[in-house]
């Protein structure tokens, strides 16, 4: 485990403790122990180095309230500055004015983004909505097959239509019309689109997501990140963006040990917040992001 960042600087400040004001000197220290867990939390390099001198500004001739030393006062800087990134409240989640809303679930293959569907589905059933799923993975029948046992497990209907013989984007604009035709005639008011995985930026597959945006007009286009892996995470998170202007992110399997900065570096980069979050492999392992408590898991 790492030392809480806290206590580093606790440590390096245990001198300085009766000063009156932070001096650009003694903050370097602190900024270098911020630095160093900003990138062990899988901040991006770049996310870390402007949060950095954000706080170093904050920091520079600030002076100490008498109650806090300039550790505490450092801390509370970094918090802030932390929480501004984040966005200070949690994320509204967006319903169309015409049902059904749509809910296009993008991302790489393995991030959770079929697990996460069937979390969002529990979790808007919960709250008294009526989601109908559908995979429009044309190319994998397991990953169809993976969402009908989710839509089982947590009890929500799926629509699974016929596959043509031939596979490809046609059949998957077909599949989401039909999905989409099939929510407003029973009455659902939600309709989550789980795409087709891909193991990297695919060219092929991105367009289809562009078509398939343009078709659904969807609401929610939210972006499914494994926190556990990065910088990866946040590349593709950006690509992702550029190409189809993401409205969110999940951040799945942070029961992981992963201390969550990617969620700084998403949201820094696309300019979009976390919606929420994943925690485990159950459908109810999940939850709305609380920015608060990704800045004390960072800060420790
Ligand atoms: P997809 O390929 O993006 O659809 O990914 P899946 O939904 O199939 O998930 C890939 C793996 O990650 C599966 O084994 C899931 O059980 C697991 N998974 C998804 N979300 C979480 C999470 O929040 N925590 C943990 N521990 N595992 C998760």
């Amino acid at each position: 485990m790492f030392e809480a960042l806290s206590d580093k600087l606790q440590r390096s400040f245990k001198n300085l403790r009766g000063q009156g004001t932070l001096t650009d000197e003694n903050i370097n220290d602190a900024l270098r122990e911020i630095r160093v867990a900003l990138l062990e939390s899988d901040v991006n390099l770049d996310v870390a180095r402007d949060i950095i001198e954000h706080i170093r500004a904050k920091a520079l001739g600030s002076t100490v309230a008498t109650a806090l030393s300039p550790a505490e006062q450092i801390v509370k800087i970094v918090r802030d500055e932390l929480m501004e990134v984040l966005g200070k409240d949690t994320a509204r989640f967006k319903f169309a004015s015409q049902p059904p809303t749509v809910i296009l679930m993008a991302g790489l293959q393995g991030s959770g983004k079929t697990t996460t569907t069937g979390k969002l589905a529990a979790w808007l059933k919960k709250g008294g909505h009526r989601p109908l799923l559908v995979s429009v993975d044309v190319y994998r029948p397991a990953a169809r097959e993976q969402l009908k046992v989710v839509a089982s497990t947590v009890g929500v209907q799926i629509y699974e239509g016929k596959l043509s013989e031939t596979t490809g984007t046609a059949d998957v604009l077909r599949l989401a019309k039909e999905a989409f035709r099939e929510a407003r005639n029973f009455a659902n008011d939600v309709l989550i689109v789980d795409t087709a995985g891909r193991l990297g930026i695919d060219q092929a597959l991105m367009d289809e997501m562009a078509q398939l945006k343009k078709e659904l007009n969807p609401s929610e286009i939210l972006f499914v990140a494994d926190a556990m892996t990065g910088q990866d995470a946040v590349n593709s998170a950006k690509a992702f963006n550029d190409l189809l202007q993401i409205t969110g992110a999940v951040l799945t399997k942070m029961d992981g040990d992963s201390r969550g900065g990617a969620a700084l570096s998403i949201r820094k980069i696309t300019g979009q917040p976390i919606k929420f979050l994943g925690t485990g492999e159950k459908p109810d392992a999940f939850e709305p992001f609380h920015p608060d408590r990704i800045v004390s898991r960072i800060l420790g």
